[in-house]
């Protein structure tokens, strides 16, 4: 691959960065950035109300931008792609909208494995409403364990809502075979995307799911967009989440008639800029093109776990097969805060704590992780640079 570095700005602003969380956000190509300043330099105007050509120019950039990521992921004619603020706000939607249709004595499964974006909606509607929540839990490699899924699909659970790659272990979770089983149990299906988009090329088409949430800034897009894709059978099902502007199809005093899904979802004024924006990133990675993104994050994974294996003492989490970019580990007697602040020192970004999975971590007997993630514009000399830092962590603390 040519020197992808050089399309983001914030490796020549800052030649020292070592920057391995792309899974807590990517840096973003200037490409992306460009598309931001010009839409705010020459069509900057709110969108589907105005009656002037400017106005005409940004509904049409919005459209542009939601087709263009739509074709990214391979929706269909049977589906349709909302805009949201991020993966967490999808979640809640969806939790929120087949929550209401639940009813004590319900069942809803979810993972252990899951982002509290992903635990928490659910926790708290099935404690609100009533209705019983299963988590399913995982092995260390980050497995599912089957047999229990299995279990619970007889006992008809009304939602499955399972992650498609795991933030914390990097497994990839087998969503096809799932998927399948658990709509042949009658279930909705609603699966967390937020790292397996980013990672490699899904065709949403083709899975078998309801609902599928990221985030777009995780995607080498701007903060402050995400995506929420569902069938649209079901987006005509489920109930609005925020009522306003935007979203009516006709109000009276007495009752309001919804707009057809996207808009149904979108009330308020929108992201528009930042929806231009992740266009722009989807755009820029499909010209890249995903397989070859995910075939060069897998030869720099096992760089790093390679390198990762030659520090003493250092105890590495996840599957031993395939995974997404990115490496758990701990390291004997030493915190992970420890860690990432002895390596930020250094110019060394990577993620300590527990990840937003607290359930997980309890489960796991571990107290805190240090987490390094990789993208296309990292190379080995940034894997070298952490192992070189974590040498001199041992050394602090022996
Ligand atoms: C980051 C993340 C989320 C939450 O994304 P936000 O952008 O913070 O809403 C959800 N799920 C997974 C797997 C994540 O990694």
């Amino acid at each position: 691959m040519k020197n992808i570095k050089l399309d983001f700005p914030i490796f020549s602003k800052k030649p020292e960065l070592v920057y391995l969380d792309s899974a807590a956000t990517t840096q973003k190509p200037s490409c992306v950035i460009e598309s931001l300043r010009e839409f705010y330099e020459t069509s900057c105007s709110n969108i589907n109300r105005g009656s002037y050509s400017l106005s005409f120019e940004a509904t049409k950039k919005w459209d542009e931008a939601r087709n263009s990521i739509k074709k990214f992921l391979g929706v269909a004619q049977d589906g349709d792609l909302i805009f949201t603020k991020n993966a967490t706000e999808s979640l809640n939607l969806v939790a929120y909208g087949l929550s209401s249709s639940l009813t004590p004595g319900d069942l809803v499964a979810i993972s252990i494995l899951e982002h509290h974006s992903n635990f928490v909606p659910w926790q708290q509607l099935s404690q609100r409403f009533g209705f019983k929540l299963e988590i399913i839990p995982a092995d260390l490699e980050g497995n599912i364990d089957e047999s229990f899924f299995i279990k619970i699909l007889e006992r008809g659970p009304k939602v499955v809502a399972l992650t498609h790659c795991s933030h914390v272990l990097g497994t990839i979770l087998p969503i096809e075979r799932l998927g399948r089983l658990a709509r042949d149990a009658g279930a909705k299906v609603v699966i967390d995307g937020t790292q397996m988009v980013p990672h490699s090329l899904v065709n949403l088409s083709e899975l078998p799911v309801d609902f599928y949430a990221f985030s777009g800034h995780k995607l080498f897009g701007p903060n402050g967009i995400g995506c929420l894709y569902g069938k649209l059978t079901e987006l005509e099902s489920l109930p609005p989440f925020i009522f306003g502007g935007d979203m009516i199809f006709d109000v009276t005093e007495a009752y309001t008639i919804f707009s057809k899904p996207p808009r149904k979802f979108e009330a308020g004024t929108q992201s528009i800029g930042d929806a231009i924006g992740l266009a722009a990133a989807t755009d820029y990675l499909a010209n890249i093109g995903m397989e070859n993104i995910r075939k060069y994050k897998s030869d720099l994974t096992n760089y790093l776990i390679d390198s990762l294996k030659e520090i003493p003492n250092l105890k590495i989490y996840g599957p031993k097969n395939q995974r997404a970019g990115l490496v758990s580990f701990s390291i004997d007697e030493i915190h992970s805060h420890d860690v990432s602040q002895i390596l930020s020192s250094r110019g060394v970004c990577v993620r300590s704590g527990q990840h937003c999975a607290q359930p997980l971590m309890r489960r796991m007997g571990i107290d805190s992780l240090t987490r390094v993630s990789v993208h296309i514009y990292n190379t080995k000399s940034d894997i070298d640079a952490l192992c070189s830092g974590l040498r001199d962590v041992i050394r602090i603390f022996s």
